[in-house]
């Protein structure tokens, strides 16, 4: 790879490596300090190590009934006490506290009806988390101070006099080679795949269950740089399932299937039941030429057999719902699509119908005035006529009381075609705002503003469907919050119908929400803002963490019909409200 140059950065704190540990270390550092921080990672933080995929359970958590203690106890018996108790027991006194800032995060934690959380055993809970890492990314994104640099893989430390300064790096993506000098330099580059052969022969050599980018380079920098390495007196290399990869514990986890050698041998009992001792029986065994080993599930009940099969079908009708639900998504979109153009085309024909009857109006009004000038023409003529003629006063006069009939007969038709109601208070463009409820006069119509006006006076009024040009004169202030305009409706059936009159306010408000539930909301909002043709839409979020704000922001920034999005102004709500404009 060809290096461009040479950037120098400083900054307060540099974490090494944006997985789990790293950006949960950039929250709590922001929690308690406003340290400037760089996170470097090799690849995007949106979904890189161990987390990348997501997964289906907090692993380490102290379920009801149970204490810190325990979990340091199995966690000690699992490793033949090869263990930092000190360390062991900080870290689980912290796991429930972690847990509960991912779930205000965002992370989906499965509860019973009681609201409880569902445990899988002793030290675990469900979660739904296909998504924990983009949720732990979007988190730390939000946060002021901190940087993140993708694509820079660390690989060395700056040491002086026994210190850590910094590090260097080179960038994949700009191919830059980089000097970052910090006070505090933390390693959270994960653990070390492929120190050993994989499990995995052949073409599948690449299928490992750790994610193989994590190389141990922080291991081999604090070995580099002379570092004390503590804890690593014990290595685990879990069994897997030939092809599944998935942990043997995993598939075999509550039907109790036995660990067999060739001749048909349960020998986990010969080794122990521990982690460990599970994994050095197989190899054992394997070195004595009683392989391959396998997982016996031939003696389990027909209800073990059931919850096993259960376990691989759950994954498939999974799967299965998914699919489901993306092809509902899809046709319901398609039917959003084809009303919007009903609607459009039906609001082509209103304007359509309301410039010929304006049209008509003039033409009528025209022609009144017309055959009063001709009746003029005519009459003058006459007037003429008679001073040549002589003709006495009193028949002029009676000719003029005739003309003056006719012009007032003229100039009633025009009143009742052109005269407007005036307002009860003339309005000006600073007397108005978008959204604002008005009363068109001329058209004895409700609606709410939609644009500014231009500076001739002209502005675009939404009532109902319609949306109007139309005179700020024009204009009278009503006093109503909301418009009422046709917008969606699901029917039982899954079917949408227009309904006659659902309210569209032009603020959302998604306060105390997660961003999951934020967006499923402001999805369905923003779909009936935009065909009732609302022009802007404000959106309430928070300052917060921020993690609602960026969520947010990053759903706008997919939604095609969105012109553009800003943080509200000094006096509109600053940085806790949006403020959204669609697509004219
Ligand atoms: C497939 C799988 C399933 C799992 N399932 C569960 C589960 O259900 N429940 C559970 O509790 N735990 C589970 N775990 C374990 C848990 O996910 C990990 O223990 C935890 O995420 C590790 O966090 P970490 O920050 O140490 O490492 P990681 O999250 O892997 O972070 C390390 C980061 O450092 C970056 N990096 C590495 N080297 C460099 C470098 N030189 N320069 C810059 N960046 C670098 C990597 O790209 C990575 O982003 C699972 C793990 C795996 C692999």
């Amino acid at each position: 790879m060809k290096i461009n140059g040479l950037k120098k950065i400083t900054t307060d704190v540099l974490i090494i490596g944006g997985g789990t540990a790293g950006c949960y270390a950039a929250l709590t550092i922001r929690e308690q300090s406003d340290a400037k921080i760089i996170i470097a990672e090799k690849a995007n933080i949106k979904r890189s190590g161990c987390l990348a995929a997501g997964v289906n359970a907090i692993n380490a958590y102290i379920v009801e009934g149970r204490k810190p203690e325990d979990y340091v106890d199995y966690a000690k018996k699992d490793a033949d006490d090869i263990v930092r108790e000190d360390l062991l027991l900080t870290m689980s006194e912290r796991l429930n506290e972690v847990t509960a800032k991912m779930e205000k995060l965002g992370l989906v934690i499965l509860k019973d009806e009681n609201g409880k959380y569902v445990a899988r055993g002793n030290r675990n809970i469900k979660i739904n988390g296909e998504n924990i890492k983009p949720i732990l990314a979007s988190a730390v994104e939000a946060l002021e101070g901190v940087s993140v640099i993708n694509r820079l893989n660390i690989t060395d430390y700056i040491v002086k006099d026994g210190r850590i300064l910094g590090a260097v790096g080179f960038n994949i993506d700009d191919g830059y080679a980089y000097e970052i000098r910090a006070k505090k330099v933390l390693c959270a580059t994960g653990g070390a795949a492929g120190l050993y052969k994989p499990n995995n022969p052949g073409f599948s050599r690449h299928k490992m269950w750790y994610p193989p980018f994590n190389t141990g380079a922080g291991y081999a920098m604090g070995i580099n740089a002379g570092a004390e390495m503590t804890t690593f007196e014990m290595r685990f290399i879990a069994l897997r399932c030939k092809d599944t990869i998935a942990p043997t514990g995993t598939i075999a986890q509550g039907v109790g299937a036995k660990q067999v050698n060739s001749k048909g041998e349960v020998y986990e009992d010969k080794y122990g039941l521990t982690t460990s001792q599970r994994v050095y029986g197989t190899v054992r065994e394997n070195i004595e030429g009683r392989g391959p080993c396998y997982l016996r599930t031939e003696g389990i009940s027909s209800e073990q057999d059931e919850s096993f099969e259960d376990v691989l079908s759950s994954l498939e009708s999974s799967r299965i719902t998914i699919e489901n639900e993306r092809r509902e998504i899809e046709q319901y979109k398609q039917e959003i699509a084809s009303l919007k153009s009903e609607m459009e085309s039906k609001q082509e024909k209103l304007n359509e119908q309301r410039d010929r009857i304006i049209r008509q109006a003039n033409e009528e009004a025209h022609a009144v005035l017309r055959e009063a000038k001709e009746y003029a023409d005519q009459t003058m003529k006459m007037f003429h006529k008679f001073q040549k003629d002589h003709v006495d006063l009193s028949a002029v006069e009676k000719e003029r009381q005739n003309l003056r009939k006719h012009m007032n007969k003229a100039e009633k038709g025009m009143t009742q075609k052109t005269a407007a109601k005036k307002p009860k208070k003339e309005l000006t463009a600073k007397d108005i705002s978008l959204g604002d409820a008005v009363k068109v006069l001329s058209m004895n119509l409700k609606g709410t503003v939609s644009s500014r006006p231009d500076n001739k006076g002209f502005l675009f009024v939404q009532m109902g469907i319609i949306r109007s040009k139309v005179h700020i004169s024009d204009l009278e202030l009503i006093d109503e919050a909301e418009i009422t305009t046709p917008t969606m409706q699901r029917t039982g059936a899954g079917k949408i119908r227009m309904s006659k009159a659902a309210h569209v306010s032009t603020e959302i408000n998604l306060l105390g929400k997660t961003v999951d539930e934020a967006v499923a909301e402001l999805d369905k909002y923003l779909d009936d803002a935009y065909i009732a043709h609302l022009k802007s839409v404000r959106i309430v979020h928070g300052k917060g963490t921020g993690a609602l704000r960026k969520g947010v922001h990053n759903y706008l920034k997919r939604q095609k019909h969105v012109e553009s999005f800003r943080l509200g102004e000094f006096g509109e709500g600053d940085a806790g409200v949006t403020i959204v404009e669609f697509k004219k």
